[in-house]
């Protein structure tokens, strides 16, 4: 794994001894905020109002801001209220929580405990998807250490605030990742996403006021917290706050988790992944994981990575998870893996899902087998855009935005392959 070793947010415990460890953690600082608001009984406002300024912005793929989720939890109703972290990462393309697990757990837990304050909430989960072994193991470690040290538990440092947490694995299921699926999973049921509203601030696990945000997010507050809200939103652009990490795979000559400013230029985050494998030329990149819009080079090479600025260039940054593909690429076989993949994750629940993903799967898998008609073209867009925003979940929009992005950039590929019966680059000589 590699990282930029300057002013690193999540990634800070890197390239000490024993990464993950309190030790290594206390002495960066770690905790220090959580002591200071026991000993201090900050007001709960105080510090969503720095959260607000930092403008940090849910690192899971929605983007809302962190701030203002948590002042939607009715912190004074009474009952029991809960904080959830999704760590189920797993979009296509993400591997950044779990290395946030791996080598800095304790940050993600102090960011935790912090939103238990906040909210009232004396319980906290940490979903994390099946396969997550070793990540599991080390926030265990975490968990434990930190409760031998009397930051976490009832009565905390004599503060008389009680929080304690768990750590939970799933089955592997990508809908998990869904907020409302990841509930449902925790409460022991079919990870199948629920209708909204109720929204989880007022109707999450069990029932009760439930915050759900993603590790990165939650790891990324207590040093909000230590250095000012300010500090944060300069390390990046207006509205798009602070350091992101980058996981950036495919075609490219370092692949690996880089935690830089956002509003990073996309070629400079290119450059320090290697640049492009074998001095290849960038053909298109996916900016956010397999869900979102594909960008072919010419408009990402002169894109900032920050949620504005791709959503201007007509993608998203998601969970900023960047798959670089060279010119050796077929777009059609890359959209027929991605189309397999929606369709396989499907819950079922609602039809335009359920069964659009299965036909945009197989009219492209057709394309690529060299089966398809032209008319097939326009007649897939058609059909992505029903499927677009008349879903209960996400799922529907993330099987449908690569089909029209796909199309809409690398039509003539597509219409090679079904007027040649075979492939435009994997034929060229
Ligand atoms: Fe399930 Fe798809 Fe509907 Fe989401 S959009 S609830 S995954 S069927």
């Amino acid at each position: 794994m590699t990282a930029i070793p300057t002013n690193q947010v999540c990634f800070r415990t890197l390239g000490h001894d024993a990464p993950s460890s309190l030790a290594t953690y206390e002495s960066l600082g770690g905790y220090q905020v959580w002591r200071r608001i026991l000993k201090e009984k900050t007001p709960p406002e105080e510090i969503v109002e720095v959260l607000k300024l930092s403008m940090l912005r849910g690192r899971g793929g929605a983007g809302f801001p962190t701030g203002l989720k948590w002042s939607f939890v009715p912190r004074t109703s009474p009952g029991q209220k809960y904080v959830v972290c999704n760590s189920d990462e797993s979009e296509p393309g993400t591997f950044k929580d779990r290395d946030i697990m791996r080598y800095n757990p304790h940050q993600m837990i102090e960011g935790m405990a912090i939103a238990g304050y906040v909210m009232g909430a004396t319980v906290g989960y940490n979903y994390m998807r099946g396969e997550f072994i070793e990540p599991f193991e080390s926030c265990e470690r975490a968990l434990k250490d930190a409760r031998e040290s009397g930051l976490l538990g009832d009565n905390i440092l004599g503060s008389g605030i009680d929080f304690d947490m768990h750590n939970h694995l799933g089955a592997g299921a990508y809908i998990c990742g869904e907020e409302t699926a990841l509930l449902e999973s925790l409460e022991g049921k079919k990870g199948m996403p629920r209708f909204k509203p109720p929204f989880p601030a007022n109707y999450g696990l069990y029932g009760r006021p439930t915050n759900v945000n993603n590790t990165e997010s939650y790891a990324s507050v207590p040093i909000i917290l230590e250095k000012g809200g300010q500090w944060f939103l300069d390390l990046g652009k207006p509205n798009n706050g602070g350091m992101k990490i980058f996981s950036v795979s495919g075609h490219v000559n370092k692949p690996g988790n880089y935690e830089v400013p956002l509003g990073t230029p996309f070629k400079d985050l290119l450059a320090m992944a290697g640049g492009v494998r074998d001095g290849n030329r960038l053909k298109a990149v996916i900016p956010g994981g397999s869900s979102v819009p594909v960008l072919p080079a010419d408009i990402i090479l002169k894109t900032d990575m920050d949620y504005d600025s791709l959503d201007k260039a007509g993608s998203m940054l998601g969970a900023g998870s960047v798959i670089v593909m060279d010119e050796t690429t077929c777009m059609v076989k890359v959209l027929a893996r991605i189309a397999h993949f929606y369709f396989e994750e499907s819950c079922g629940q609602c039809t335009p899902c359920r069964e659009g993903t299965g036909w945009l799967s197989r009219v492209i898998h057709r394309i690529e087998a060299g089966e398809g008609k032209l008319e097939y073209l326009d007649l897939l867009g058609d059909v992505s855009n029903k499927i677009m925003g008349r879903t209960i979940c996400a799922l529907g929009d993330a099987a449908a935005m690569p089909v029209i992005s796909f199309i809409k950039h690398f039509r003539e590929e597509f219409a090679y392959h079904i007027e040649h019966k075979k492939c435009l680059v994997e034929n060229r000589s």
